[in-house]
């Protein structure tokens, strides 16, 4: 049948290397669409409660978005799903490129990974037929290496996601990385994939995506498109080179502010370190830990070092994930430091690395992303947890017999490249920091883990809720948690979704008052986990109207509305609740780090005097959802009529 998707799983048991294809049951896709939203319906169905996210049982799952690998404008992700290792929550993580199309292309809408394999292995699926394959060559290889020897083997048209060193190595900050250094990042999902021996997936394949109304599609595509001509723009450069010369101008108008035509221009010249300098002034970027104030500890001069032109002067070329027009990534090359090809390193790596940790040395980011990327470890946790080792012992905490000699000072970046490396290879003091700093404050102790500046585990992210209040929620409380790419308001504002699509209808005043408030995150929550559950590069939002209801229908041949696209997310998103809590976690507990939202206030800077009550917001929103305010339990009656009755055994 032509309805875009395969109808076809497949599941690899490495414990008995038992290879099976399945069919889930055709009305998951329209309640589910594909990516995590599918995902966490397998997983929830399929894996026990309660397990060890690294054990046999523990499922990983791979899978594009409903609308991966067709010409879809920014369609090009995947997502991987699992319990996190991290944060014992449901978790999640997405990445672009070229993998997720390949899913697609071999003919399945996930792929499912269960048990262990009793040594290396890499899964491979070439052409129609799946194997699992000794990898004891390519364990311990970098991601770069081992693809290498892979395309020896079954030549250059492969595609890969797999693992470097920080994930056979179990760091609970590992990812899975694919296209050379884009990486599935957050959710400590590497370590799961290490735990089970898994090197790699392997993917080749020929199989046409099924679209319902081909003519339709292809028209919705080519009329979008064609609005993305002279990205260039010689004029909107100049301006822009002037940014960094404006950040209390851009902290009011928001970074990301702006006509689409502009923020298309932007993002493809200069990517997202366009943000670099205007954030760490604004006061969006964290500044030592979170406890600086740009303007005061990472000035103008400083700022600027870290500034996109700066970083365009080794630009290579410009490339970007499958299907997108934009194109916001890029090869560089750095002779300084010998690398001959490396990825633009994004707005959270050089803030993690950067202004984080008060470090001001553009080649010392360059280098860490290179190895991180490598080794496919998360930068924001990895810089995240050098800030606390730096105020560790800053303040005494530690000391050089603590840090293998290293003088962990703000900004010394020698030192903090040499305990990325060690943190990486799991050696030294590096063993003590790997899986993030809130284990890492269990071991130190001494009252170290009031430097800890995570949630739930996971560490926050280099946008402050001080800026966008209501971040503050999805730290807290989205079911994974400290991620800034889950639906919050503000933040979501600086490219609402009535400006991506039509016929969607916020409150007058979205924030006049709490009802507002809560109808405008019911909104933004139903709408963000249908949009990447279909596999849209969060970007896609910033760059005007796009024809999303016109594409899922024109794919599917459904006949969907907004209204049941926010209905689908809101299911989506308490089924992601609901694995949480069902594994224990009562995320509406949580309570963040009190320098992250204000608490006590800054007393000066651009966020001075801002206290952020977030717990009020969540308690509003959950009201909306048909959630328990008291503990974030869906109420029976939102069960029901979300089509969610099997979850009300679990919970109740
Ligand atoms: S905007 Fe950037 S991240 Fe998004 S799909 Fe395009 S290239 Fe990929």
């Amino acid at each position: 049948m032509n309805n875009g998707y395969f109808g076809k799983l497949l599941w690899v048991n490495l414990s008995d290397s038992i290879i099976r294809e399945k069919k889930p049951p055709e009305k998951f896709y329209r309640q589910y669409f594909g990516g995590y939203g599918l995902g966490c319906k397998l997983l929830y169905d399929n894996m026990p409660p309660k397990i060890d996210a690294l054990s046999e049982d523990a499922i990983l799952g791979f899978f594009p978005g409903l609308l991966t690998g067709t010409a879809a404008p920014f369609s090009g992700r995947y997502m991987v799903v699992g319990k996190s290792p991290l944060t014992d929550t449901w978790g999640d993580a997405n990445s672009g490129g070229t993998f997720g199309p390949a899913i697609k292309k071999c003919g399945y809408d996930g792929i499912l990974i269960t048990g262990k394999a009793d040594s290396p292995k890499y899964i491979s699926i070439v052409d129609g037929e799946t194997e699992i394959r000794d990898a004891k060559k390519i364990w311990g290889l970098d991601i770069k290496e081992a693809e290498e020897e892979l395309k020896k083997i079954h030549g250059r048209f492969i595609k890969t996601a797999g693992i470097g060193v920080a994930g056979e190595k179990l760091s609970k900050m590992s990812g899975i990385a694919n296209d050379g250094g884009r990486i599935a990042a957050r959710s400590g999902l590497g370590a799961l994939m290490g735990s089970k021996n898994l090197k790699m997936l392997l993917l080749k394949g020929k199989t046409k995506i099924p679209i319902y109304d081909k003519k339709t599609f292809n028209n919705l595509v080519k009329e979008y498109n064609e609005g993305f001509t002279d990205l260039e723009g010689g004029l909107i450069n100049k301006i822009i080179s002037k940014i960094p010369k404006m950040p209390k101008m851009m902290s009011k108008v928001g970074a990301n502010s702006g006509p689409a035509s502009l923020i298309k221009r932007v993002y493809h010249n200069y990517g997202t370190p366009f943000t670099n300098t205007i954030s760490a002034l604004s006061g969006d970027s964290p500044v030592k830990n979170w406890k600086g104030v740009g303007v005061e500890d990472f000035p103008v001069e400083k700022a600027q070092k870290l500034s996109t032109e700066r970083i365009n002067k080794y630009k290579i070329h410009e490339y970007g994930c499958y299907s997108c027009p934009v194109q916001c990534g890029a090869i560089l090359k750095i002779p300084e430091i010998g690398l001959e090809e490396t990825h633009l390193p994004e707005y959270e790596t050089c803030c993690s690395f950067g202004t984080l940790l008060l470090n001001d040395d553009l080649m010392s980011i360059f280098k860490i992303n290179e190895m991180c990327n490598r080794a496919a470890i998360d930068t924001i946790s990895t810089g995240a947890t050098i800030a606390f080792a730096i105020e560790c012992f800053e303040e005494g905490i530690i000391n050089k017999s603590d840090t293998d000699g290293l003088e962990l000072n703000w900004g010394n970046s020698d030192a903090i490249i040499e305990l990325t490396e060690k943190i990486i290879n799991r050696e030294g003091f590096g063993e003590i920091l790997a899986d993030g700093a809130e284990e890492a404050s269990k071991i130190i102790g001494k009252g170290s883990e009031k430097y800890v500046m995570a949630s739930q585990g996971s560490l926050l992210p280099m946008h402050d809720p001080k800026v966008y209040s209501t971040l503050a929620l999805s730290y807290a409380y989205d079911p994974t948690p400290g991620r800034h790419t889950t639906a919050s308001g503000e933040f979501e504002d600086t490219a609402p979704y009535d400006k991506f699509i039509t016929n969607l209808e916020y409150p007058k005043k979205k924030y006049k008052d709490m009802e507002s408030k809560a109808q405008t995150l019911y909104l933004n929550t139903g709408m963000h986990q249908t949009y990447c559950s279909v596999g849209l590069c969060i970007f896609a939002r910033y760059m005007g109207e796009y024809p999303f209801i016109e594409l899922i229908n024109a794919y599917t041949g459904w006949d969907i509305s907004v209204e049941e696209c926010i209905e689908s997310g809101i299911r989506i998103q308490t089924l992601r609740q609901a694995f949480t809590l069902r594994e224990g976690t009562i995320l509406a507990k949580n309570k963040l780090p009190g320098r992250s939202v204000g608490d006590p206030p800054q007393i000066s800077g651009p966020n001075e005097g801002i206290t952020i009550d977030y717990q009020k917001d969540y308690s509003y929103l959950c009201e909306k959802l048909g959630w328990n305010p008291e503990n974030g339990v869906p109420l029976k009656k939102t069960l029901k009529n979300l089509d969610l009755e099997f979850v009300i055994e679990d919970l109740y």
